[in-house]
């Protein structure tokens, strides 16, 4: 029977500093333990779970080459009043703040995902993924957030003192979108009455725009046992006229998830693909795209123009934490997809995809 993956050892956190001698101990005490887990309560669209066996995880772990991940990189940051402006009507806008963190700005409304503001993603303050390139502004300085899609639980994307911080803002706090199950963390927290859970397919209208949850291939966990415990989702949100695709934290499997998506919404204006985090792809293929995989992603959504995410923050993976830039522009070469339709930003740059109309008129 396949062993769940140890929670210390997910790729989302494997940059752990673990000695062997601690790994070894913690996967065989998750191994003896795995009697106390629930089974998985949630699946991927074809009811597949990503469920890798132990000796997987060893091979995995023991023949990691850190070689290309350590390597120091800096990315430019942009620090510019623009990027933590509030929405204006007529507007859709994107500000890349780091990793999965997109503030959208769609007709008057802000929106974030997955706002993950702290210096790691990971449940201990002194070990974990480390944010390699600075955040282009402090989570105090966001416009008032009217809605915060979480797309799932790990640690790169659901960051408790960031949703902290959030529900304490000025002004009162935001909505929360959640997929199945993971409500009961934030009710954890003190967050009941704000808190909204949609589950694949369906749709809300919340702070005036509407909301449906779509399907992604992953998993979830934050730790030992609650391995499939909570869903994991991709949204799309609408309001005067646009419709944006947040993916979360998704693997292609044959794309047919994908085809469906678009087929529903079949007006996309932006969506927000993962392009980072993939190698070796023996190991992340079923939970993160690859920059190829990602453009095929965006060919099928039919989508009109992408912006890159889940790259160039925190190094969760063995490829470079520049490398998706290269084979981003490498994946539209081959597939015929001009670099005006797939971009990656800069830390803190804002992607204007429809300025608000002048205030003169
Ligand atoms: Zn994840
Ligand atoms: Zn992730």
């Amino acid at each position: 029977m396949p062993t769940p993956l140890p929670r210390t050892l997910t790729p989302c956190r494997r940059t752990l500093r673990f000695d062997l001698l601690t790994a070894l101990i913690l996967l065989t005490l998750a191994a003896l333990l795995n009697g106390c887990a629930q089974p998985p309560r949630y699946a991927n669209s074809d009811g597949a779970q990503l469920d890798k066996p132990l000796r997987e995880v060893l091979r995995w772990y023991w023949s990691r080459d850190r070689s290309q991940a350590d390597r120091p990189v800096q990315l430019p940051v942009r620090r510019e009043p623009r990027a933590t402006e509030p929405a204006a009507p007529g507007e859709l806008s994107a500000t890349w703040v780091g990793h999965s963190t997109v503030l959208l700005r769609l007709d008057g409304v802000n929106v974030i995902t997955d706002p993950q503001f702290s210096r790691r993603a990971s449940p201990l303050r002194f070990a974990g993924p480390e944010r390699r390139t600075p955040l282009p502004f402090e989570i105090s300085a966001l416009p008032h957030i009217h809605l915060v899609l979480i797309s799932h639980n790990h640690y790169d994307h659901l960051d408790e003192a960031s949703v902290l911080a959030l529900q304490a803002q000025p002004g009162g706090p935001p909505i929360f979108v959640v997929p199945q199950g993971l409500d009961a963390w934030f009710h954890d927290l003190g967050i009941r009455d704000n808190v909204h859970v949609i589950a694949w397919w369906a749709r809300q209208a919340l702070a005036g725009v509407g909301v449906s949850a779509v399907p992604a291939r992953h998993w979830s966990g934050r730790g030992l046992f609650d391995r499939g415990a909570t869903h994991w989702t991709g949204w799309v949100v609408q309001r005067g006229g646009y419709s944006v695709y947040f993916a979360g934290d998704t693997g292609y499997g044959d794309g047919s998830d994908f085809r469906r998506i678009g087929q529903r919404f079949p007006a996309l204006d932006l969506a927000l693909i993962p392009v980072g985090a993939y190698e070796p792809r023996w190991f992340m293929r079923e939970q993160h795209t690859d920059p190829a995989e990602a453009v095929q992603l965006f060919r099928d959504l039919g989508a009109r123009q992408a912006l890159g995410i889940h790259w160039g923050t925190f190094a969760l993976a063995d490829e470079a934490l520049d490398a998706p830039i290269a084979a981003l522009a490498a994946a539209r070469r081959s597939q015929g997809v001009a670099e005006a339709d797939f971009r990656l930003l800069e830390h803190g740059q804002t992607w204007v995809l429809h300025a608000p109309p002048h205030p003169a008129q």
